[in-house]
């Protein structure tokens, strides 16, 4: 597939008038060609202008070719073969088995959206038929279904070239939904991100949609980022990176004549809290899963585990003991881009200057100048409470080792915890389970995902999953942004009130010709 270095709008490949960006290997620092171009704000109106054009078509849009055209950007993805892992490889420095994991997790939700697509549950339809003998007044007849809210601005994500990016959970769930498209490319994988855009292209065209449907551009998300989430055309907002720019996107969508909603993913550290009973077992096992996990794709996962809790005494310390035995071998893996390397570095010398903290292992620095040795700290438990620094993500292979006293003294620390994407708790007896019984009604108030003996990375994307959690974790607590109820994110409740048949949209009308599972008068039918 040959990279044309420009944005694709609404179907076309369009050189960007704003100047002009490279990718970077960052196990090299070199740049890599093509040079990209970056649009300008007339540019960018073209795009949204497009969306805005082909939302009607495309929002009402017969299942069966709406659930087709998520198959097809799926099957484009796939048979774009090893080039894709090539490029995502050389530009993110994340290995080529890591990526094909991700490409297959790419796909898969692009067609477990268009299962949703097909079985029309997201629809949420409810009927309430007229009942005109209803006291004290007659009933009339009132239906209900969602609908997509317009089209969607997409901010891909650094560390998920594939799975958080153009073809990612956010495109697959606002395209399920029937909201078009436009996506801010990444800066830091731009020809993965054209080699994606293309796939989806392709798909636009194999089945005959409105070619609005789909853009991606390129440009700094402080000049070209902002004016697409400011566009009057974009209703709602996803977005995957860092706490900082998640915070300047919702302050320009809350500033917008018409205020729309952002759904950021943002910021994580995801504490273990490891119960005394557990640790009575094989610790040494314990201590190389937690290190798996820490130090997996160098520590830049969302749910990467940034806090420890272990009991204060001899059990916690030989977990200490058992991690700071296994560390030292271990290399540091190649971060997303120098930029994110250097912030692991400000990241780590924050936490070493903290009195009290202390280095209690680190591993080797790797091949590469952006592979910072992995590194793990140790601190008591009100050194914890005390430091706001403790409660920061360090993006990247860091983690922090804190000792409690005892159950009281864990669910205060809990207490002061931020908004969390995760929370795992590991137990093992009675004693355990009555701690657990005190601390879980705690961590549901701060996170998305409560784990019991497991670690927090490795994400399902299924039905049940939710990938969210209270501020900072995401802007928006109520929904997620893994799994198939994520399209909720982008869909409005409407009624209609003694509508004929006639003027009814499909999955409301008396004859159900689309076959959606329904709510009738309160009972469930199904479709
Ligand atoms: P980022 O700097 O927030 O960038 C994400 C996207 O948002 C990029 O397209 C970026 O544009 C754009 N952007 C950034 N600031 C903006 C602003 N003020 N206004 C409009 N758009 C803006 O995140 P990143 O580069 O992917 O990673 C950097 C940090 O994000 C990491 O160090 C980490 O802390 C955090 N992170 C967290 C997670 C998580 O899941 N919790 C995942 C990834 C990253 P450009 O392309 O111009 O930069």
């Amino acid at each position: 597939m040959t990279l044309n270095g420009h944005s694709l709008i609404a179907g076309e490949a369009i050189a960007g008038t704003s100047g002009t960006s490279f990718g970077i290997d960052p196990s090299t620092n070199a740049k890599l060609e093509p040079e990209y171009t970056l649009v300008s704000e007339d540019q960018l109106k073209v795009a949204t202008e497009a969306a805005a054009a082909a939302f009607e078509s495309f929002s009402t849009l017969e299942p069966e070719r709406h659930a087709r055209f998520l198959e097809s950007i799926a099957a484009n993805v796939e048979a774009l073969g090893e080039e894709l892992v090539e490029r995502a490889s050389a530009e993110t420095g994340l290995g080529a088995e890591r990526l094909r994991g991700e490409r297959a997790r790419t796909v898969n939700q692009l067609r477990l959206f268009a299962a949703v697509v097909r079985r029309g549950d997201f629809r949420g339809v409810r009927i309430d038929p007229a009942q005109p003998e209803h006291t004290p007044l007659p009933r009339a007849d009132i239906r209900l279904r969602q609908v997509p809210l317009g089209p969607v601005a997409v901010f891909g994500a650094s560390n998920f070239p594939l799975a958080f990016s153009v073809a990612g959970g956010d495109t697959a769930s606002a395209l399920a939904a029937g909201c078009p498209v436009v996506v801010k490319a990444h800066n830091a994988h731009p020809g993965t991100s054209e080699l994606v855009g293309q796939a989806v292209v392709r798909a636009v065209r194999e089945n005959d949609l409105h070619p609005g449907v789909f853009s991606l551009v390129y440009g700094a998300g402080t000049s070209i980022g902002q004016a697409l989430v400011a566009d009057p055309a974009i209703k709602a907002v996803g977005f995957t990176g860092s706490r900082a720019g998640g915070v300047a996107l919702m302050r320009t969508a809350a500033a917008r004549r018409e205020p729309i909603p952002v759904y950021a993913e943002m910021s994580s550290i995801n504490p273990v809290f490891v119960l005394p009973g557990a640790l009575g077992g094989d610790v040494e096992t314990l201590a190389r899963q937690y290190l798996a996990s820490v130090t997996g794709s160098s520590g830049q996962l969302c749910t990467s585990p940034g806090l420890l809790f272990v009991p204060a005494g001899d059990d916690g310390d030989r977990l200490a003991e058992a991690v700071a035995a296994a560390l030292p071998g271990q290399p540091g893996q190649t971060m997303l881009t120098p930029g994110i390397a250097s912030s692991w570095q400000e990241g780590f010398s924050a936490l070493e200057a903290v009195a009290d903290v202390e280095l209690l292992a680190r591993g080797q620095a790797g091949p590469t100048e952006n592979a910072p040795a992995p590194a793990v700290f140790g601190a008591d438990v009100e050194t914890f409470t005390a430091n706001p620094v403790l409660h920061e993500e360090v993006f990247g292979a860091a983690s922090v080792i804190v000792r409690y006293k005892g159950a009281e003294d864990l669910a205060a620390a809990a207490r002061t915890l931020e908004g969390q994407l995760t929370a795992s708790v590991w137990l093992a007896d009675d004693g355990d389970l009555a701690t657990a019984a005190a601390l879980l009604p705690v961590l549901e108030g701060k996170v998305g995902r409560i784990i019991v003996n497991g670690w927090p990375t490795g994400v399902e994307v299924g039905h049940a999953m939710v990938h969210g959690g209270p501020f900072p974790a995401t802007s928006d607590s109520r929904t997620t942004s893994v799994g198939t109820l994520a399209i909720n994110r982008f869909l409005r409740p409407v009624s209609y009130q003694n509508v004929p048949q006639e003027l009814l949209p499909a999955p409301l009308q008396d004859a159900n010709p689309w076959h959606v599972n329904r709510l009738v008068d309160g009972a469930a039918e199904n479709g």
